[in-house]
């Protein structure tokens, strides 16, 4: 199981991880993720790449 570490506070809202349809804009312009939890973690992995705040860590336990 993999599971989203995600530091909302430190996050930027420049949208960059949207390009992975987990993550979306919330009405405060930061964005959250659909899910938090995955079997498999899919372009979550790319989200935590591409972000330039290093806000989001994907564990896997
Ligand atoms: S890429 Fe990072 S800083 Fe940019 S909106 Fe997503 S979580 Fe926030």
């Amino acid at each position: 199981m993999y599971k989203i570490d995600f530091n909302r506070e430190e996050c930027l809202g420049c949208g960059a991880c949207t390009m992975c349809n987990n993550w979306e804009f919330s009405a405060d312009g930061k964005v959250s993720p659909v899910q938090n939890e995955f079997e498999e973690p899919g372009c979550n992995i790319e989200a935590s790449e591409i972000c330039p705040a290093q806000v989001i860590k994907i564990i896997n336990n």
